[in-house]
């Protein structure tokens, strides 16, 4: 990974009573050093990769705190490396994004979960929920409760995120039980200051060994009979003890509230802010954060505490619970022990708010607003009933302006990203061999769903695409195409998939794209990722390195893969050659195609200050850049529904006799050629031009420049 965390390692190094200012994500970091955590693992995904990110580079730190960091596979092996901390008194955080990621460590959640641990263990997880998330909308709630995991969800506060990280691992060697934090979009990117301690450096670390493995305990095995054992453990022991320590230290909080203190509002840690926002809006808070309402907030998710609900509500004229997401697992449990402690004080929560999305602001004081036009009328200003009147009103008026909704603007690859010929080159086969079933992939490639290119039948998981073919290939008169990159292959393809289709002698078609990097969730390095000495030695720093790697071609061929070719991405002829051969051949077996091209972002970032070190050196550079002859464009756009490249675009024809607009290339185009291979491969007009900008440029070359110059001038006055 190309991106440098410079500043952030120097945040981590800060000690007693220094101040830490910067952002939520990278607080949490902080505290698990302040927290003398032992090894740190975890598999990268937005809202929290970050962490593992800057834990990456700043290795030469960890080693000196005796510190492990590894950067896992998947999900599954971060979550097995906790493991570590069932036998042995060490503290163990790992990282991933939910709730796809901890689907992929639900086995070894469930394994570990059982026996319980000894050294306390934080799982944070970035709950990837609401607007802006890019996974499936479900909770991370229903895994705490199903293996017994506390889970905390902070206030997005961070001083209030570093104290729970530290509370969270005394929390887990209190109760045995492993704990998750969960952290929203916005908790990770919410920036503040805390004053800093001094980090702790582990007990048992690189620099302090263990000296002998602990005695063996059957006790520690997730095996029958024991786990009946565990089972009952945990509801009769873990939980207790997790339940005796939040309200001994009061991780949650009871705001007593001011003119409206008979009203409760009880909130998930990690909505507080959006919260308070609402009050505000309704009057109801001053500027710093002082409700009128009474708040309690649940820094602690699961387990809830019954008797501190029940203390809460006793006196309420009514309570709404704010609880984002879907099933109400909260509200049932809230409910239930109401019931229990036979209080009848009103609770409502789903009946006044959405059962799904994101909880912003404005839907949060739809619901404010049901509960107080029922229990407190009289405490909502005329002010705030206009505010959210006219937000409706716009949005209708916008609407109906507008005649249709806002066309959407998907996200696309990036200029010149080395995926997109791939997806063209198959537009083209299947001109020829006809539509084909195509099984799709997490990763970048997975934004070929969007047009121009609008591929892919289906989305299983990642590194999922060829074993999600395998009800469908066997029943498919056209042979089935499954996409995945080299993050995905290595996260779970290779087993899943390959392995499978070999052992069971599938026909099918595997497409790989290897740009070296898992570059979806922010470039991080993988096992096939070009050597940094590779990169740092290669002579033209401008060509794809990514065929410098072999590590995916030999293990598919150590594996037993047969047909296996190996096209450059840019390459569009050969390419659409080589998927109609994987088509229609007669060969059998799996026909693996490796597509290989540098991840662009990557090669960018390599180059360009390669590029600007000789251009201030006073050297020879030169740019390649694409264009379009407006004069010869004839309007009809098959090259953008060829290629999607954001700088391919339209521009007002300038012949006043025509009105359809002309293709133009706009400034960014980073000349990668795919232009120029697409006119050539589906035999569009000869409208592109390539051109070369020279910067620093010799003599000769000036003298031939002015003279072609000189020499057009001329023959457009002839
Ligand atoms: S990050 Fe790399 S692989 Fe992903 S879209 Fe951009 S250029 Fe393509
Ligand atoms: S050559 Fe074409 S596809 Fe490549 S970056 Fe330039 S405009 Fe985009």
């Amino acid at each position: 990974m190309e991106v440098s965390f410079h500043e952030e390692i120097k945040a981590l190094r800060l000690g007693q009573g220094q101040s830490f200012h910067g952002e939520g994500i990278l607080a949490i970091t902080k505290a698990l050093l302040q927290s003398g955590v032992s090894y740190v693992g975890g598999y990268q995904g937005a809202p929290v990769s970050h962490l593992l990110d800057v834990m990456v580079q700043a290795k030469p730190y960890m080693d000196e705190l005796g510190v492990h960091v590894e950067a896992c596979s998947n999900e599954a092996s971060a979550a097995a490396m906790l493991g570590a901390s069932i036998h042995y008194p060490v503290r163990g955080a790992v990282t991933w994004k939910s709730i796809v990621g901890t689907n992929v460590a639900a086995d070894a959640l469930s394994n570990l979960s059982s026996p319980g641990v000894t050294g306390g263990v934080l799982i944070v997880v970035g709950e990837d929920y609401g607007e802006g998330a890019s996974v499936i909308q479900e909770r991370t709630h229903a895994y705490a409760l199903k293996s017994g995991m506390c889970l905390l969800d902070p206030r997005p506060d961070l001083p209030q995120m570093v104290h729970m990280v530290e509370k969270g691992f005394e929390l887990s060697e209190a109760s045995h039980m492993p704990v998750i934090l969960e952290l929203r979009i916005r908790a990770c990117h919410v920036r503040g200051s805390f004053e800093a301690r001094d980090n702790v450096a582990p007990v048992w670390s690189k620099q302090n060994l263990i000296p002998d493995p602990t005695r063996f305990d059957y006790m520690r095995l997730a095996h029958p009979p024991v786990t009946f054992v565990h089972e009952k453990l945990k509801s009769q022991e873990r939980i207790p003890a997790a339940r005796r320590f939040i309200t001994e230290h009061q991780l949650n909080e009871s705001l007593a509230g001011g003119e409206h203190a008979d009203l409760g509002l009880i909130v998930q840690g990690g909505l507080y802010n959006t919260l308070i926002r609402t009050l505000q809006q309704f009057g109801l808070a001053d500027a710093l954060g002082q409700s009128s309402l009474a708040i309690h907030v649940l820094n602690v998710a699961w387990p809830l505490v019954p008797e501190e609900l029940s203390r809460f509500c006793a006196d309420k004229r009514a309570v709404l619970l704010l609880e984002e997401g879907q099933p109400e697992y909260i509200e049932q449990e809230l409910a239930l022990a109401l019931r229990r402690q036979d209080l009848q004080t009103p609770l409502h929560g789903k009946d006044m708010l959405p059962s799904g999305g994101e909880y912003t602001a404005e839907v949060m004081a739809g619901g404010l607003l049901a509960f107080l036009d029922r229990h407190r009328p009289a405490a909502v200003p005329e002010s705030t009933r206009q505010w959210l009147q006219g937000n409706a009103t716009r949005r209708q008026a916008v609407q109906q302006a507008l005649g249709a909704p806002l066309p959407a603007r998907p996200p696309g690859m990036c200029i010149g990203c080395p995926e997109r010929p791939v997806f063209s080159a198959l537009k083209l086969a299947q001109q020829d061999v006809g539509p084909v079933h195509i099984s799709g992939d997490i990763g970048c490639h997975a934004l070929a769903t969007f047009e121009p290119f609008s591929v892919g039948h289906s989305i299983l998981g990642y590194g999922m695409s060829l074993a999600s073919r395998a009800g469908v290939s066997p029943l498919m008169k056209r042979r089935v195409l499954s996409v995945m990159g080299d993050g995905g292959f290595w996260h779970n393809g290779l087993l899943t998939g390959v392995q499978s289709a070999l052992f069971n002698g599938d026909d099918a078609v595997l497409l790989i794209f290897k740009n070296g990097y898992t570059s979806a969730t922010g470039t991080q390095d993988i096992i096939n990722t070009p050597e940094e000495a590779t990169k740092e030695a290669a002579s033209d720093k401008r060509q794809s390195l990514a065929h410098t790697n072999q590590t995916i071609e030999s293990t598919l061929k150590g594996l037993g893969v047969q047909w296996l070719r190996t096209v450059h991405t840019y390459h569009v002829d050969e390419m659409k050659a080589t998927l109609t051969e994987a088509f229609t051949t007669g060969f059998q077996g799996l026909k693996v195609i490796v597509a290989e091209g540098e991840c662009q972002l990557e090669r960018q970032r390599r180059i360009k200050p390669w590029l600007a070190a000789l251009q201030a050196k006073g050297e020879r550079v030169e740019h390649v850049k694409y264009g379009v002859d407006e004069d010869v464009c004839n309007g009809d756009h098959a090259c953008i529904r060829l290629s999607g490249c954001p700088t391919l675009t339209l521009k007002d024809n300038p012949d006043p006799l025509k009105v359809d607009p002309v293709a133009t290339v706009i400034d960014g185009c980073v000349g990668c050629g795919l232009c120029g291979a697409n006119a050539h491969a589906a035999t569009l007009c000869p409208s592109f031009y390539r051109a070369e900008v020279v910067r620093n440029a010799r003599w000769p070359e000036r003298l031939r420049s002015g003279l072609q110059a000189a020499a057009r001038r001329l023959l457009q006055k002839a």
